[in-house]
């Protein structure tokens, strides 16, 4: 329970969405607060049998409706189930309308100024990246791992997901003005769906690209004019990449 009648009212939409997908666990105690995320950035996690919700501080006046619909996306990742596509789609109308857009490009300017991340490239800045493309590809929803530039310009792997630091490093030849947006965006979406497929461990083996993984990585909009850039540039960015198989798959890990 809390003062704010607000909290309690999306409180109470939490635990009947909960109550939809988990009948036994309608009366659990959910926790619901808002949060000076940077952006547009949701979180739910279970801890010690009680639901806590994260929302963004931006959507503090969300209606109550795309609360519904955002409660949806979110329990439903939760039980690792599908999101209905009905609150999928309105989430996703909210959350991209320019009203919103220009508030979560506020808030990453503010935040820009107070905290210095490391993030902020002399061309492109991660934080905007990461928050851009979960806005676009994840609702918002995806956890934020560690996001750090490599130490040094490597050619030949461009992005990396370090699971066990929870790290996702992107190259620093990378940040360039000679690399379009499109190819970095798609670096980092890749390592981003590192974060959201874990590794499946079967038969003593594991499987970092797993058919869901590759499925979801053809959602990237700009997918082939990616891996044709890559596969044509990266013979300048280091000559001694072997020929043959698909450069992509062996330089974006
Ligand atoms: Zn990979």
């Amino acid at each position: 329970m809390s003062l704010d009648p607000v909290i309690d009212e999306i409180a109470e939409v939490y635990r009947d969405v909960i109550g939809h997908y988990d009948p036994e666990r309608s009366g659990v105690s959910v926790h619901v607060s808002f949060y000076p995320y940077v952006g547009i950035n949701q979180t739910i996690r279970v801890r010690d049998g009680s639901v806590y919700v994260r929302i963004a501080e931006v959507c503090r006046d969300m209606p109550i409706d795309v609360h519904q619909a955002l409660a949806h996306v979110l329990v439903a990742k939760l039980f690792r189930r599908r999101v209905p596509k009905r609150a999928r789609e309105l989430y996703a109308e909210y959350i991209s309308s320019p009203q919103m857009r220009d508030r979560a490009a506020a808030s990453r300017r503010d935040r820009g100024r107070k905290v210095i991340t490391g993030t902020d490239g002399s061309f492109y800045d991660l934080e905007e990246l990461f928050s851009d493309l979960n806005t676009k590809y994840f609702w918002g929803t995806l956890r934020k791992p560690k996001l750090t530039w490599s130490a040094k310009p490597t050619f030949r792997i461009l992005g990396h997901f370090d699971s066990h630091h929870d790290t996702i490093v992107i190259s620093r030849s990378l940040d360039s003005g000679d690399v379009p947006r499109y190819v970095i965006e798609y670096v980092m979406y890749h390592e981003m769906l590192h974060v959201f497929h874990p590794t499946v461990h079967h038969n003593g083996r594991r499987y970092n690209h797993t058919p869901e993984f590759r499925r979801d990585e053809e959602r990237f909009e700009k997918f082939e004019e990616a891996d044709i850039w890559i596969e044509t540039n990266a013979r300048k960015l280091k000559r001694n990449v072997k020929k043959g198989q698909s450069i992509l798959r062996r330089i974006v890990r």
